[in-house]
């Protein structure tokens, strides 16, 4: 088998329309893309071109003689996708391509969009406008970085899936893009404002405020949420300060989604693998002093309804200390014997070959767990002036079990917010929507100029390349609308917009801006043998970005900020178009 997509699968399809002899599946035209795990290539139709290594995004594709051994499990994952066939039957190689969805084109120029949001479905969509001529996107974010979660979400021991982010770079010196950072919308400047300046507004605001678990005793300190505790592993402004209390050797994450693996595989990994990564330096400091000892992972149904996909599952337990307890042994074995989806079985035997939570203590005394446990349905947590752990329902039953814990996270999902200005749906925590035009939910009928594209849109689900798909689906209606001359004309001119901006926010960070930040951020991490280090507050950003002080790249940044040369003189004519 010549080539094999591994764990950090983004799922975007970049590879499927590199492939000559279309191997990889299922292709974005087909059914189960918008639900796969991930990616698969057939073994016995690759060629071994590797036009796909270099189409990949996030390095996931790896020659089968390349393979590490936490990544040889990927060879039958891959494999399982297509149906069995004759030993020795060769298939032979397709002239059938992919199909490549045509970029929708607009019928006349000066197509002005501001995308609101600055994560993968904000640059995806940027990107997808951009791909014709004399379209402008003006691309907002309310804090001093972009790419939304996968500077602040992604965990920083996942440097493959953070990769995206050169993409995303090169997609922001398209001409015809620029940067809005640290703006606010709905704080410095108003839906009603972005439209006089645009034919429309796109939001891609994401959800990436946690679920609430309503139980008595959440407000105690010890609790909070996988959220929260991401973003402060990966130095988000908003989480900076966040206490996390470490002192207690067990800690329990209610929920078992990827988000929950990735926070038990961070709380358990040895701190210093972690500092060769761009986790935060507070982070880091309070992980070294860590009495945690184990994480269970708790999750309100059984072994076959994990949330977690096959291949976080496969990556956590070829890196990390993952125990079953006997009881949920037998559920797992259970499950197993009831399954018959291929995904959910594999998930399964991968369970039922853990080591059990007695064997493990015994084998590895000192070494930091993680125990996978089911059918824990949690009513309280436990503490009177703070957590001390959960009590749960064993679901489906009566009995009452009892977890001790100093740290209580909950990790049962995010959930969006409402956009000023727009209608909500409440039940959902999404903005309605039909294929990404915003509508009234009363009278069924589109919000002129608005729509959107990622979590808000469809809800948080997936992985970073679904917003690919996504992001298209909604810039196909938002042009279609254009051509149909159902949009209106912007009735102020850009210089306009830069002027407004800088007035009400001049701590306002730029294209220039932000890759001085990352070139700062990138030299201090240098010297330390790590990607990069985080400047964790939005004064230590705003000060990076206005200090343009990187010499990196032939001190391109010097002298100037956004009059400084090349893609910026582009956008200094651009504004004064
Ligand atoms: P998720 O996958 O939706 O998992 C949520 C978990 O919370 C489930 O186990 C769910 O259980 C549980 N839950 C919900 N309400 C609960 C309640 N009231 N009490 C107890 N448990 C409850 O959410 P997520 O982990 O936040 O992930 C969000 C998305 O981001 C997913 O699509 C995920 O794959 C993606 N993601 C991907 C990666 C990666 O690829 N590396 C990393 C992070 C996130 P039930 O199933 O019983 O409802």
């Amino acid at each position: 088998m010549p080539h094999v997509i591994t764990q950090s699968c983004c799922g975007d399809g970049s590879c499927v329309y590199a492939c000559p002899v279309n191997c990889i599946h299922p292709s974005p035209d087909e059914p189960g893309f918008g639900t796969a795990e991930m990616l698969h290539i057939d073994p016995d139709a690759c060629v071994d071109c590797g036009a796909c290594v270099t189409a990949c995004p996030v390095g996931a594709i790896v020659a089968d003689t390349r393979l590490t051994a936490a990544q040889l499990p990927f060879v039958d994952i891959n494999a399982a996708y297509y149906p069995p066939r004759p030993a020795g039957a060769k298939v032979p190689p397709t002239t059938k391509l992919a199909p490549v969805l045509p970029a929708p084109r607009p019928e006349h120029g000066g197509l002005k969009v501001a995308v609101v949001g600055s994560g993968p479905a904000g640059m995806y969509a940027a990107d997808e406008l951009l791909t014709q001529a004399r379209v402008r996107v003006n691309v907002f974010d309310a804090l001093p970085t972009p790419y939304g979660l996968v500077r602040a979400g992604v965990a920083p021991d996942h440097p493959r899936t953070k990769a995206i982010t050169g993409l995303f770079d090169r997609m922001s010196r398209r001409d015809g893009f620029r940067f809005y950072l640290n703006v606010t919308v709905g704080q410095h400047i108003s839906h009603d404002e972005l439209l006089e300046h645009h034919h429309a507004v796109l939001y891609t605001v994401g959800a990436a405020h946690e679920r609430r678990l309503d139980v008595e005793g959440m407000h105690l300190p010890g609790t909070g949420s996988a959220t929260e505790l991401v973003g402060w592993i990966n130095g988000d402004p908003r989480s900076a300060g966040l206490p996390v209390d470490l002192n207690h050797p067990t800690a329990v994450v209610i929920g078992n989604g990827n988000v929950a693996l990735d926070v038990a595989r961070i709380l358990t990994t040895d701190p210093e693998q972690l500092a060769a990564t761009d986790i935060s330096d507070a982070a880091l400091a309070a992980l070294r002093t860590s009495a945690v000892r184990e994480v269970v992972v708790a999750a309100r149904r059984g072994p076959a309804e994990s949330a977690f996909t096959l291949p976080e599952l496969i990556g956590l337990t070829t890196g990390s200390h993952v125990v079953l307890d006997d009881a949920d042994r037998v559920l797992v074995r259970a499950d197993l014997l009831a399954a018959q989806d291929p995904v959910t079985r594999a998930k399964l035997e991968v369970l039922a070959a853990l080591p059990g939570a007695d064997a493990g203590a015994d084998a590895e005394p000192g070494r930091r767990r993680i125990r996978l446990a089911y059918r824990l349905t949690p009513t309280r947590v436990l503490g009177a002036d703070r957590a001390e752990g959960v009590q749960f329902r064993r679901t489906g039953g009566e009995e009452t079990v009892r977890l001790d814990a100093g740290l209580v996270l909950t990790s049962i999902g995010y959930r969006g917010r409402p956009v000023a200005g727009l209608p909500f749906d409440d039940a959902a925590g999404v903005v309605p929507n039909v294929g990404g035009r915003v509508v009234d939910p009363v009278t069924g009928r589109p919000v002129a100029g608005a729509y959107v594209a990622g979590w808000i849109k469809r809800g948080p689900t997936g992985f970073i390349g679904t917003n690919k798909s996504c992001a298209m689906q909604t810039v196909a209606a938002l042009v279609g609308d254009f051509n149909d001359g159902r949009l209106v004309d912007p009735v102020r001119r850009a210089a306009l917009l830069d002027k407004l901006i800088r007035a009400r926010q001049p701590d306002l960070v730029d294209a220039a801006g932000w890759r001085a930040i990352d070139d700062a951020e990138r030299s201090q991490g240098a010297g330390e043998g790590r990607p990069r280090v985080k400047f964790t507050t939005v004064a230590d950003l705003v000060a990076a970005a206005q200090s343009r002080r990187s010499p990196r790249r032939g001190g391109g940044h010097r002298g100037g900020g956004h009059r400084g040369g090349g893609h910026m003189d582009r956008i200094a004519s651009w504004i004064s178009s």
